[in-house]
């Protein structure tokens, strides 16, 4: 069996599953190219591996009971095959799984909503803005695809987007917040795209923005801010 191929591991973090003490898991590769990637690292599809799922499988051993959950993040997750089989082996050690995903591959995603208990699915743009956001041949029908599938499953997961007013204009926003609406969102989180990290220099974003972005959103619930992914 292939082993998940990892680029990168956070022991403990609060901040990656709502309400829970979780380990990350960040897996390697992606196909997108958004510009305000904090990851760039773990794009490509092999990296310098830094932690073998051995090494990770081995440690997360030594946290039963004190850990409640492990997330898997990336790049992008899904693009592995083989992270069916590492949600199960999390799973068999008794913690929760969480996922970050942007929801391109739902096939996947739907083999794998039974052995997970929270997903954070990023929504990149309304449909017809995703090539311009992820700067690669994206299928914006299959991202929300992967969002009715986990509203359907009931599982418990949180929308969220990240935003730069000189990427995502307020029209942009305005039909966003109608297509999920659409697809029965009405909750969303809003990372705020930075600098610091990525390989796109993007300007500070200011008040006004921000009064922009609340407008364009207004019948959202939670548009909360925080670091992009
Ligand atoms: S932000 Fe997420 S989807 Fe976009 S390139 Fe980075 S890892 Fe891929």
């Amino acid at each position: 069996m292939a082993a998940l191929r990892i680029g990168g591991f956070t022991p403990f973090s609060t901040t990656d599953y709502p309400g829970q003490l979780a380990a990350v898991v960040f897996c390697q590769g992606c196909p997108w190219r958004c510009a305000y990637c904090h990851n760039p690292h773990l794009l490509p599809a092999s990296g310098a591996e830094r932690h073998t799922w051995q090494d990770v499988l081995a440690f997360l051993d030594t946290r039963r009971g004190l850990l409640d959950a492990v997330v898997f993040s990336g790049g992008e997750a899904t693009a592995q095959a083989v992270l069916a089989d590492a949600v199960r082996a999390v799973r068999a050690l008794g913690f929760r799984v969480g996922l970050h995903s942007a929801g391109m591959y739902p096939q996947r995603l739907a083999a794998l909503l039974p052995s997970l208990d929270w997903v954070g699915l990023d929504i990149k743009a309304p449909r017809a803005g995703y090539a311009r956001i992820v700067h690669a041949p994206a299928d914006a029908a299959a991202v929300y695809d992967s969002l009715r599938m986990i509203r359907a499953s009931g599982i418990a997961h949180e929308v969220r987007t990240t935003w730069h007013p000189r990427l995502f204009d307020a029209a942009d926003l305005r039909a966003l917040a109608g297509e999920l609406r659409a697809a029965g969102v009405d909750e969303l989180v809003v990372q705020e795209a930075r600098s610091i990290g990525t390989t796109t220099r993007l300007p500070d974003i200011g008040d006004a923005d921000r009064a922009g972005l609340r407008a364009a959103l207004r019948d959202m619930r939670r548009v909360g801010h925080r670091p992009a992914c």
